[in-house]
């Protein structure tokens, strides 16, 4: 796909968890943008005398056209500054880039798995097989470390009551008394993704999230006989 520069306008900047903020930046009317679910673009700040760049997985369908959402926690220099931005600011976006991307001609069952704000790239595949009512059963495997850091919440339970074909799991690393959680605690391991995945050696593996996160589910997933061309990572950091 060409890669080109997008001026776009924030509109609004949702606090989607205590740390996560997604910044939905408005499309103009008559302008398009096109890429791959999975897909990220290069992002800067306009007017920032730093000139600093960093990557964002884009996180809406690219079925929707009025805007374009990315997800992110504070940790470092641009992340600080972005949070500091207010709708009316002006990012810029160059791309799309990445050969971590969904397609429709892929028929096979779906497993994403994302550690954290990991699951970025992942939403926007499930927003966009759910818009265009594609065929493949999707299973979201998600790692968070606390109940209230999963992002998304509200629209993966929305999906999954909706559509007989999506379900997710989180499991909580870090759970602590007082959480209100009785779902699955602890790390992915082979254990639940043999219990949990219907299809092992016929789905198309989707992982996103920091380096050892992906390293060990590939570990996982080769040791279950999942062969390397149904492994697609996106590795940040
Ligand atoms: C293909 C791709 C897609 C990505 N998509 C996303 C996405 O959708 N959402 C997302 O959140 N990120 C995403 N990232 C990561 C993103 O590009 C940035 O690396 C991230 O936001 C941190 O940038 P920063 O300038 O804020 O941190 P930097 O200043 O560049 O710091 C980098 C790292 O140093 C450490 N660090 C820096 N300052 C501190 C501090 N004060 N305290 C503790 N640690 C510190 C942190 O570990 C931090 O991650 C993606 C990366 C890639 C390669």
């Amino acid at each position: 796909m060409e890669i080109k520069e997008y001026k776009l306008k924030i509109k609004e900047i949702i606090d989607e968890t205590a740390k996560v903020k997604i910044f939905r930046c408005g499309i103009p009317n008559g302008s398009e943008i096109n890429f791959f679910p999975g897909q990220f673009f290069m992002v800067s700040i306009e007017g920032d005398e730093e000139n600093l760049k960093r990557a964002y997985s884009i996180a809406s369908s690219p079925t929707e056209k009025n805007y374009l959402d990315i997800g992110l926690d504070k940790v470092g220099r641009f992340s600080t500054k972005l949070f500091d931005t207010k709708p009316g600011h002006v990012l810029i976006f160059k791309g799309p880039y990445g050969k971590f991307y969904f397609t429709d001609e892929m028929k096979n069952d779906l497993i994403l798995i994302a550690g954290g704000v990991g699951i970025t790239p992942l939403m926007s595949i499930i927003r966009y097989c759910k818009a265009k009512k594609l065929g493949n059963k999707i299973k979201f495997i998600y790692s968070v470390r606390t109940p209230a850091d999963v992002i998304y919440k509200d629209e993966l339970e929305r999906i999954k009551k909706e559509s007989h074909k999506f379900d997710y799991l989180v499991t909580v690393t870090r759970p602590e008394p007082g959480q209100n959680w009785s779902g699955k605690t602890g790390r992915i391991d082979e254990s639940l993704l043999e219990e949990h995945i219907q299809d092992i050696k016929g789905s198309l593996y989707f992982l996103c999230g920091p380096n050892e996160f992906v390293k060990s589910i590939i570990a996982m997933l080769e040791k279950l006989g999942v062969a390397k061309e149904q492994i697609k990572t996106d590795v940040w950091g």
